[in-house]
């Protein structure tokens, strides 16, 4: 259950966390300048969504994807935020993505620019 440092993120490893669909990363997203932990929840595209969807290209493709700004794992219970002075009150943000029509829709508490390329 350490956290590995990669680059500029940070991954929580977790051995209760499911082994597909699920990850726990600290890192910003859609281009907000906080990093904050979140809890990403995703479906990857299997060979049968691409014959039921022409719209997917590859499996392993997001279909969609989920991000919610956690405090502690929900797995485990481990405070994430052990060694990043953070208030509680700053998180709790979402984001849903939908990558399974023409172009990406997508939902969230954040305020996002127009035009925005996602992931
Ligand atoms: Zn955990």
């Amino acid at each position: 259950m350490d956290e590995k440092i990669e680059s500029d993120y940070k991954l929580h490893e977790c051995l209760n966390l499911p082994k597909v669909g699920v990850q726990e990363i600290y890192d910003a997203q859609l281009n907000q300048p906080k990093k904050t932990w979140r809890l990403d929840i995703f479906r990857e595209a299997n060979e049968e969504d691409l014959e039921e969807n022409h719209y997917l290209e590859t499996v392993g493709e997001f279909i969609w994807s989920t991000s919610i700004e956690v405090d502690f794992c929900p797995y485990c219970g481990k405070h994430l935020y052990e060694d990043i002075p953070l208030k509680v009150e700053e998180i709790g943000q979402y984001v849903h993505c939908n990558y399974s029509g023409s172009c990406a829709k997508f939902s969230s508490s954040l305020s996002i620019s127009p035009g925005i390329a996602l992931e």
